[in-house]
């Protein structure tokens, strides 16, 4: 078996293993946020521990396009700058913007992370530098390419009006939990969530990869679930929690 076909094997392993993630993480909410456990055994700062978290989505994937950068023209770019404009904010300016960020994290929430975005990271990144498919210039005139691309912006932008809104709920160091109103919360519980599933999924689309399609799963596996738990949290902590609100998809779940 050559290196690509070996490549392609692992990525659809790992495609495999999102959707057992999925039925998995309806039964075990991960303890970070609201599910943190009072007191943990190994813990770290969890502004730190976002930040160490998620770097290697960016140092991976960024190192495979330095490496094997012979093999990336102009439609590799533009897919770098994407997978960079979300990681970036996500490993270095998300973990300064929340509030009560001072808690702590759990050893075991840093390391699965940390597990995570690296094979995130290298399965995406060698999966445009070579080892996945091709992609000519004029990929970016393809109507997958432009798609997922919209799809990815939308995505992004709905995640980060999300992210941001939940974030002001906070005033200094409080650390406590509010209902979140305005437009994007009109219909659903945790629309960070639903703009990052839309963004991966235009990522998929975008790259047409297996890859990207098991990011899109995995992102699924992780948040649906927990918008589901968050859901359910807001109806039990706030008795008159807006009953019309579904959890992450308007009108049906
Ligand atoms: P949450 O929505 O649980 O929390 C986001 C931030 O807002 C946290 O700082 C949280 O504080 C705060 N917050 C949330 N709800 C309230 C509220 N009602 N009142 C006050 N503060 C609130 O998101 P996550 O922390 O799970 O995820 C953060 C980002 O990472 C999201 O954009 C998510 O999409 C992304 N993510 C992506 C994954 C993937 O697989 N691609 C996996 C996990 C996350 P606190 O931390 O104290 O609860």
């Amino acid at each position: 078996m050559n290196g690509a076909a070996a490549f392609r094997l692992v990525a659809w392993g790992w495609a495999g293993l999102a959707l057992v993630a999925f039925a998995g993480l309806f039964f075990y909410t991960a303890p970070y946020g609201r599910y943190r456990a009072k007191t943990l055994r190994g813990s770290v700062n969890a502004t730190v521990g976002w930040v160490l978290m998620e770097t290697p989505s960016v140092v991976v994937f960024g190192v495979c396009f330095l490496v094997w950068r012979k093999e990336v023209g102009a439609a590799g770019w533009v897919l770098f700058t994407l997978w960079q404009l979300h990681y970036v904010n996500r490993a270095f300016v998300f973990p300064f913007r929340r509030r009560g960020g001072g808690q702590a994290m759990a050893v075991t929430v840093l390391l699965s992370g940390l597990v995570f975005t690296t094979i995130n990271g290298y399965l995406n990144g060698r999966g445009l530098t070579g080892l996945g498919r091709d992609y000519p210039a004029n990929w970016l005139l393809d109507g997958r390419f432009i798609a997922g691309s919209v799809l990815f912006a939308a995505g992004f932008t709905l995640n980060l009006a999300a992210d941001r809104a939940l974030l002001r709920l906070r005033t200094g160091d409080e650390a406590g939990y509010r209902v979140p109103h305005g437009r994007l919360f009109r219909h659903v519980s945790c629309p960070n969530y639903l703009g990052e599933i839309v963004e991966w999924a235009g990522w998929a689309l975008a790259t047409w990869s297996v890859p990207g399609l098991a990011f899109a799963l995995w992102t699924a596996a992780n948040l649906a679930p927990r918008a589901r738990a968050h859901h359910r949290w807001y109806h039990h902590a706030f008795p008159d929690y807006p009953p019309e609100r579904r959890a992450l998809f308007p009108y049906l779940f």
